[in-house]
């Protein structure tokens, strides 16, 4: 495409807006119930100062995909941030699968939040007992055009914190207040998706995705000190390239880099992986979704087909 050319933003890429079943059904603090009356209190800690973790997990075909590797890095984020999970990482896999039960999906996407509990004030021992809520939902993705056309992506104002602060390594609900500005101005600029840098100015990630960038047979991804979130698309995606005979090499990327490339494209448990065809106005290779992109598309497709951990008992 030409470099004026804008690209009508995604209807509703459901990364934090999915649309809900016509009855939905939830899991709040122990029961499940229906959304509609699930309440939660206003002193809880996620409300007051966005202090709480979560996962977005998908289920294709009737199977959970990467389960285990959800829960691993949300039980992972809670370590971290010193809040203690009310239940085990196995009586969570089996609330995940029953949420779905719930609402006879077994094609969703299921967000699973927990905050530190409820209390005012900032020291955590004084809240008590965190709040698990899961939520599966029905998918709404970006429109088929732009997987079959490409994104385009423009750089963003908004940077992504310091590695060594506290919600850029966990999946932290108060990291989100920069990617939610972030996506907010790319949408408004007509772009696709917005493309933070860190602090340094080296390429980090998308608002809500994993960036992997192609040039020639060296397929090149920033690493996780750039103070990127680790994607398990990220991860799927660099064993897909790599067990295809490609070389994936962890290394920070300036713009520079990015604008040069063959091929680009980003990577999420929404979005899946999505091909990239300009960025700030550069074309990206062809102006098209690239051989080596797509080839990736097509096993990773291959693997949610078959790969998961089953809905049903
Ligand atoms: N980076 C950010 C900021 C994200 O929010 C996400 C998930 N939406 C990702 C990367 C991709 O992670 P995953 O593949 O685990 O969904």
């Amino acid at each position: 495409m030409s470099g004026t050319e804008t690209q009508t933003p995604p209807m509703a890429l459901d990364i934090e807006e999915p649309t809900t079943p016509p009855s939905p059904v939830m899991y709040l603090n122990g029961k499940m119930g229906d959304v509609a009356d699930a309440k939660l209190s206003v002193i809880d800690h996620g409300f007051l100062y966005g202090d709480g973790i979560f996962e977005g997990i998908r289920a294709y075909g009737g199977k959970v995909w990467k389960l285990d590797e959800h829960l691993d890095r949300l039980y992972k984020s809670a370590h971290v941030l010193l809040i203690e999970m009310p239940i085990t990482k196995q009586e969570m896999r089996q609330v995940v699968r029953e949420a779905l039960r719930a609402n006879g999906l077994r094609d969703a996407y299921i967000r699973v939040t927990v905050t530190r509990g409820t209390g005012l004030g900032l020291d955590p021992k004084h809240i008590q007992g965190a709040t698990v809520a899961i939520m599966p939902s029905k998918l709404s993705l970006y429109p088929q055009e732009m997987y079959d056309a490409g994104l385009d992506v423009i750089t963003v104002s908004t940077r992504v914190a310091r590695p060594d602060s506290w919600e850029v390594r966990v999946k932290s609900t108060g990291k989100y207040l920069n990617n939610i500005m972030a996506k907010s101005e790319a949408n408004r600029m007509g772009a696709g998706e917005g493309l933070m840098l860190n602090m340094e100015g080296y390429v980090a990630e998308a608002t809500g995705d994993n960036i992997f960038v192609i040039s020639g047979n060296r397929i090149l991804t920033p690493p996780p000190s750039a103070g990127i979130l680790e994607g398990i698309t990220r991860m799927v995606t660099m064993d897909i390239a790599n067990t295809s005979g490609y070389r994936v090499i962890e290394q920070n990327m300036t713009l520079f880099d990015v604008y040069t490339a063959d091929e680009v494209f980003l990577t999420g448990t929404a979005a899946e992986m999505i091909p990239v065809r300009s960025v700030d106005g550069r074309t990206i290779g062809a102006g098209k979704p690239g051989p080596i992109t797509k080839r990736l598309i097509e096993k990773f497709h291959a693997r949610t087909k078959s790969e998961g951990v089953p809905i049903e008992d």
